[in-house]
């Protein structure tokens, strides 16, 4: 039997970090990532045979659970008519259809094959139609490893003390904007000075990379009247919480119509699509329709087209978002109401189908305070709950996931092994 340590020696030979993506990486939790051989449900088993509830679902994607038959069973159709086309195939038709009607704010949409591609296009599309340089973004959100977004990064730029990367040059960085999430009063100001060359503010309408914050009432709202009177595109990264916190994503949950949104994770069904999208004037400005540039070879592939339409045909489901509502906010309970057991303090965000533990007494609201948590703590219980059985996200940085297959049985044997690994991280 191959180990999971001596994948990552191999590994290590031969990519840098012995990953493909940093926060797989393990490195601010310590120790050594494990190799999934395959996944189910609510589950992963590593190459050793041991098997996870997993918390992490693909980074988002997995809302069904892992390997659904229903997702499975549309890529097998889809494969047997070939693998990618080059040409426009009924499949793109049905996807645009199907995402425009779900979410109404989108009058057009471009599918691309990640959110990285779909922010970077997002940005460029803003800068286009407005004539204007500058974009604002916000500390510890995360929209991809664009060079623009690489300022005051989170998710693994945050986890691993790089914020803002070496190789983005100076003069791109200073047409990004920076601000303090949920700080209205910082966007007034930055808006009366810089408002008229400002392109797009761009968000994630709940931070889910800097761990889980929610927007304070009333913020998104204030931000969206502020790019209407400045004339700049509000453009919600949705890549996250695109059909994960309600189907028609964070913009239906707090009522708020962005002029451009970006969407990955969930939209492909486990495959590589990302997509962006929002309003017609705005939206026909891309080529071929306008002069804006932006193409994909693989981009509408059939497979990715296929995954992502049955994974959008699951998530509409009655009563789909109730349930994993009630089980993320029986999980997240849990959490505190063990810690509180424990003597340890503890505050907990949640919304359906995200997650963020805090090791604070403090309601956490901002990048500040949740970058001044104990994140030792949270390293320790990590791993108390790896050796368990249970995965959390391997960095204190980073929103954990619910999906439908989270069932209460397994919701109950997570929180009887956070009770024991609590204990131990205390010791
Ligand atoms: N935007 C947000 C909010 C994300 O969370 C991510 C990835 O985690 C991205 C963009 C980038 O997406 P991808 O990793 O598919 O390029």
């Amino acid at each position: 039997m191959t180990t999971n340590h001596e994948l990552f020696e191999r590994a290590r030979l031969k990519l840098p970090g012995g990953v493909n993506s940093p926060v797989r990486a393990f490195k601010s939790v310590g120790g050594e990532p494990f190799f999934t051989a395959r996944a189910d449900g609510p589950y992963l088993w590593d190459v050793e045979g041991k098997r996870y509830i997993d918390y992490v679902g693909s980074w988002g994607p997995m809302i069904v659970g892992h390997n659904h038959p229903h997702v499975r069973a549309a890529v097998a159709r889809a494969i047997d008519d070939g693998l990618s086309f080059g040409t426009p195939c009924p499949a793109e038709v049905t996807m645009a259809e199907t995402v425009t009607r779900l979410v109404p704010s989108l009058e057009m949409v471009r599918m691309v094959n990640s959110g990285t591609e779909a922010t970077m296009a997002a940005i460029r599309l803003a800068r286009g139609f407005t004539g204007r340089n500058k974009i604002v973004k916000f500390e510890g959100c995360y929209h991809g490893h664009g060079d623009a977004f690489l300022v005051k990064a989170g998710s693994g730029a945050l986890t691993f003390g790089v914020p803002t990367s070496p190789g983005v040059p100076a003069g791109l960085a200073d047409l990004t904007l920076t601000l303090p999430y949920n700080d209205l009063a910082a966007a007034e100001r930055l808006f009366e000075e810089a408002g008229s060359d400002i392109a797009g503010l761009i968000i994630e309408p709940v931070a889910g990379n800097m761990n889980c914050i929610l927007p304070r009432e009333g913020y998104l709202k204030a931000l969206r009247d502020l790019c209407t009177r400045h004339g700049a595109l509000l453009i919600f990264d949705e890549v996250m919480t695109g059909f994960r916190v309600a189907l028609g994503g964070a913009q239906q949950h707090y009522g708020i119509t962005p002029d451009l949104s970006t969407f990955g994770k969930i939209i492909g069904g486990g495959m590589p699509v990302g997509a962006y999208g929002g309003r017609r004037d705005v939206m026909s400005q891309i080529a071929p329709s306008g002069p804006i540039y932006q193409a994909g070879t693989l981009s509408g592939n059939p497979v990715a087209m296929a995954a992502g339409l049955a994974m959008l045909e699951l998530i509409q489901a009655p009563g789909f978002y109730a349930d994993i509502a009630r089980r993320t906010n029986t999980l997240s309970d849990g959490f505190a109401t063990i810690a509180a057991e424990c003597g340890v303090p503890m505050t907990t965000n949640a919304i359906c189908g995200m997650f963020g533990l805090f090791f604070t007494s403090e309601k956490v609201e901002t990048f500040a305070q949740a970058t001044a948590c104990d994140t030792a703590l949270f390293n320790r219980f990590f791993h108390g709950m790896l050796e368990r059985g249970v995965y959390l996200a391997p960095s204190a940085f980073e929103a954990g996931f619910l999906s439908s297959a989270h069932d209460d049985a397994v919701i109950a044997q997570t929180l009887d092994t956070a009770r024991d690994a609590l204990r131990a991280a205390l010791k």
